[in-house]
C-alpha cells in the first residue's frame, strides 16, 4: 500500500537536523518514502558512516556558501537560503509529480517558514515540525497575538512577573532573548513573526513538536488555535527502544566516532562524571573558560568536556585553557563527541549544557540531572523549564559581567551530584522523566500513536 511521500526541508544547523533525521527515519521505518532537502554545505558536514535507510532521500541544494561561512554572515545567509530553497523545493515539487511519485505533504522544521508559501502556491499541504519545546511556541504566539507590549515592557524588570496563560510565571531572564530589543539577532524574530502568520491564517493548525506529552501536557494546550502534535523525543531509537540497534548516532554529528571517551568512561564510577557541553553554536569567553576549568578542578569531580576547535561554521576558535595539564589528570577534553551516546552511559552524573533543546531532550530521555548555564534564544526559557518545571537541574548565577564564576559552578554541581536533599529530588526527578520518555515512544505510547496517526493521515 502506498503510504505516501515526505518531503522533509530543514533549516542547516545542527540542532535541526538531528531531529528531523531522526523523524525521517522513523517515518521510513513506517513505510512512507522520504526526501530529505537541506543545503549543500549541511550535507557535506554529515557524519557517513551510517548507510541511509531505503526510502529515505538526500537531496541537497546549494544556498551560494556551499564551503560555509561566518558568523557575521548569518543575516545574509538566512536570505540565501530562503532565496534558493524556495526554488529548490518548488523544483523538487514538479520533478516528483513528473516522475510519477508525488509528494503528498511537505514537513518544514523551524526557521524556515517561506516553505510553507511555496508549498501553498503549489497546492501541496504542509506541516510545521517545532523542533523547540511548545513552550518556546506559545511565547512566540502570544507575542505576535496582542502580548508584544507586555512582554517588552516587563522585561524591562528584571524581577517583575510576565503572565502568559497555559505558561509558568516567567521573568524577562526567562524568555527567549529574541523578544528583548538588546539581542542583536533579532532579525530572526521575523522568521517567526511568519511561522506565526502562516499558523494563524490556517482554519485548524496542526503542529508536530519534538517534545513528549507527559513533559509539556500544560504548554502543549495552551493555545486552543493550535494542534500541536508531541511526537518527540526525535533521537537515535537504538537508545530508546533498541529496536535498531544500527541506529546509534546524530548523523548531523561533526566528527567521526572516537572510542577513546567510551574507553574512558567505562573506566569511572557510577553517576560519577560531569559531561559539559555547549552545543554547536556557543563558545565561551577567555574568562569563562578558566572560570569553568577552575570550578572543575575545585569539585574534584571527573569529567567529560567538550571544547571546540571550531565554530559552527568551520572557522577555527581559539579555545586555549591555562590549566591544562592539571585538567588532563583530572578529566577528559574532546573537541566532539556523540552525546547520546555519552548522556546514556551509566557514568554519568551531571550535564552542565547550555540548555538547547535537544541537549535538553537528550538529558531528561537519559535520566541526567542539569546545571543550567544557558546563553541566548530559546535556551532561557529551557533552564526556566528544566529548573522549575521538570526540577531536574539548578542555574548557574551570573555576575555583573555575565561570567559564572567558579564558586557558582562548584556549588550548583555539588548541589546536583551531593547527598544534600535537593540533589536527591533532582535525581529522582530525572529518573521519572527518563521513564516517561520511554512510555511515550513505545508501542502504544503518546508519541508513538501521534506519528502513526500523522503516517495515516499522509498515506489519505
Ligand atoms: N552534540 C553532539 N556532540 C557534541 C555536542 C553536541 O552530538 O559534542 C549534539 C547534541 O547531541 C544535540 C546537538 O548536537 O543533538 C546540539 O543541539 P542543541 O539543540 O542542544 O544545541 P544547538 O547546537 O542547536 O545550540
Amino acid at each position: 500500500m502506498d503510504k505516501g511521500h515526505i518531503l522533509l526541508v530543514t533549516f542547516p544547523g545542527q540542532g535541526h537536523i538531528n531531529p528531523s533525521l531522526q523523524f525521517a527515519k522513523r517515518l521510513v521505518a513506517r513505510g512512507v518514502k522520504v526526501t530529505f532537502a537541506t543545503t549543500l554545505s549541511a550535507i557535506r558536514r554529515m557524519n557517513k558512516t551510517t548507510p541511509t535507510p531505503h526510502g529515505l532521500t538526500l537531496v541537497p541544494f546549494s544556498d551560494g556558501y556551499d564551503n560555509g561561512f561566518k558568523a557575521e554572515e548569518i543575516k545574509e545567509v538566512t536570505s540565501a537560503i530562503r532565496f534558493h530553497g524556495s526554488r529548490a523545493v518548488a523544483n523538487l515539487i514538479n520533478a516528483s509529480a513528473d516522475e510519477g511519485r508525488p509528494i503528498t505533504r511537505v514537513v518544514y522544521t523551524t526557521y524556515i517558514p517561506w516553505v510553507a508559501e511555496v508549498t501553498h502556491n503549489l497546492h501541496v499541504p504542509s506541516t510545521l515540525l517545532w523542533i523547540q519545546p511548545a513552550a518556546i511556541l506559545d511565547i512566540f504566539y502570544y507575542y505576535f497575538n496582542g502580548y508584544a507590549d507586555v512582554i517588552r515592557k516587563r522585561s524591562r524588570d528584571p524581577f517583575c512577573a510576565i503572565e502568559l496563560p497555559g505558561l509558568p510565571l516567567l521573568t524577562s531572564r526567562d524568555i527567549p532573548s529574541f523578544l528583548l530589543h538588546s539581542d542583536p539577532y533579532n532579525f530572526e524574530l521575523l522568521e517567526f513573526k511568519k511561522h506565526v502568520e502562516i499558523l494563524d491564517a490556517e482554519p485548524n493548525p496542526q503542529v508536530l513538536v519534538n517534545t513528549i506529552d507527559a513533559l509539556e501536557s500544560n504548554t502543549l494546550r495552551a493555545i486552543k488555535k493550535l494542534n500541536m502534535i508531541p511526537i518527540g523525543p526525535l533521537i537515535p531509537s537504538a537508545f530508546l527502544d533498541g529496536k535498531d540497534p544500527s541506529d546509534t548516532s546524530n548523523e548531523g554529528d561533526m566528527f567521526q566516532k572516537s572510542t577513546e571517551y567510551v574507553e574512558w568512561l567505562n573506566s569511572k564510577p557510577e553517576s560519577s562524571v560531569v559531561y559539559l557541553s555547549f552545543g554547536s553554536i556557543s563558545v565561551l569567553s577567555e574568562k569563562q573558560r578558566e572560570e569553568m576549568a577552575h570550578g572543575l578542578l575545585e569539585s574534584q569531580r571527573p569529567f567529560l568536556w567538550v571544547v571546540r576547535k571550531t565554530d559552527q561554521y568551520g572557522e577555527n576558535v581559539e579555545n586555549e585553557i591555562s590549566c591544562m595539564e592539571e585538567l588532563e589528570k583530572q578529566g577528559m577534553i574532546v573537541p566532539w563527541c556523540s552525546q547520546v551516546e555519552v548522556l546514556s552511559h551509566p557514568s554519568l552524573g551531571c550535564f552542565v549544557t547550555h540548555c538547547g533543546w535537544n541537549s535538553t531532550l537528550e538529558s531528561l530521555v537519559f535520566g541526567v540531572p542539569m546545571v543550567a548555564f544557558p546563553g541566548r534564544m530559546e535556551q532561557e526559557t529551557n533552564a526556566k523549564l528544566i529548573t522549575h518545571v521538570w526540577e531536574t537541574g539548578v542555574r548557574v548565577t551570573v555576575n555583573e559581567e555575565r561570567i559564572a564564576e567558579r564558586e557558582e559552578f562548584k556549588r550548583c554541581i555539588e548541589m546536583v551530584m551531593g547527598d544534600g536533599e535537593k540533589g536527591k529530588e533532582m535525581r529522582g526527578n530525572a529518573k521519572k522523566w527518563k521513564e516517561l520518555a520511554r512510555e511515550a515512544v513505545k508501542e502504544g505510547g503518546s508519541s508513538d500513536m501521534n506519528l502513526k496517526a500523522f503516517v495515516s493521515e499522509v498515506g489519505n
